[in-house]
């Protein structure tokens, strides 16, 4: 049985002091929902304010990026070890890193150890462009991701993946329940062949993509959904408790 989760990705918004406003209205309503994994990802400045604000709760800290190196001269960037101490899980090879930053499958894959080494779970990124998936290559583009994000990575303990089509990310036009849960199916069986069928049967499988209060049961619906990474419905508070509360109803009537 795997436990759903639901992870908010605030990206680059919220100062501080809107992040401890944003915590405690939603916070306090999170903690007593059950049967699910709660994951929130703020930005880097404001982890430290926030992981104080849900100490003791039920809800998990994610960050949304690290580097892969333990420490050193890399001006501007944050360590494994340095999140190690304030969060259970990291966003890793989001399209946007991958897109803006220029982030390569071998860097991702680099992050995913470092942050498996320093015992934080990687939620690891991987979705398909418009244009690959007009042409129909939208397979041949998660099993190259996957593979490569993975290289070199024997034991995925922890590892949760997000499958997040890059046309649906921050489009309001997101993919069919359907659409999903195939990809994802076979995301999972891609997995199965770097990894053993026991790793894959444990394996948790995202979905993200402009998950909203009002589709998120269309995802989560579906077999082999997981669950889902939230980017702009998570920064308002009313409508990720939805999300979070539809996910725990419908997976506890399974
Ligand atoms: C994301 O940031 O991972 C995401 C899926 O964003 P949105 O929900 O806004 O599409």
């Amino acid at each position: 049985m795997r436990i759903p989760m639901i992870a908010g990705n605030w990206k680059m918004n919220t100062t501080v002091s809107e992040a401890i406003k944003l915590v405690n209205e939603m916070c306090p309503e999170l903690d007593k929902i059950n049967n699910i994994d709660k994951v929130i990802c703020p930005p880097f400045i404001s982890l430290v304010p926030v992981s104080e604000l849900i100490k003791g709760s039920s809800i998990k800290l994610g960050a949304q990026n690290l580097y892969f190196e333990e420490k050193g001269a890399y001006t501007g960037e944050i360590s494994p070890p340095m999140l190690a101490d304030l969060c259970e899980l990291v966003i890793i090879g989001h399209s946007e890193r991958r897109h803006y930053f220029g982030e390569t499958g071998e860097m991702v894959s680099k992050k995913v150890l470092a942050a498996l080494g320093a015992g934080l779970k990687p939620i690891l990124c991987i979705g398909e462009r418009l244009d690959d998936y007009e042409a129909g290559r939208t397979e041949e583009v998660v099993t190259e991701q996957l593979s490569s994000s993975l290289a070199g990575i024997a034991h995925p303990d922890g590892l949760v993946i997000a499958y997040e089509p890059v046309w649906a990310i921050g489009t309001g036009r997101a993919a069919t329940g359907e659409q999903a849960n195939e990809t994802i199916g076979l995301i999972r069986r891609s997995t199965a062949k770097l990894y053993s069928d026991e790793i894959t049967r444990d394996l948790r499988i995202l979905y993200g993509g402009s998950v909203t209060a009002d589709n998120i049961a269309e995802f989560i619906q579906q077999p082999e959904i997981d669950g889902a990474l939230v980017g702009g419905a998570s920064l308002k508070a009313a409508e990720f408790l939805s999300i979070v509360r539809q996910t725990s109803e419908i997976r506890q009537v399974r």
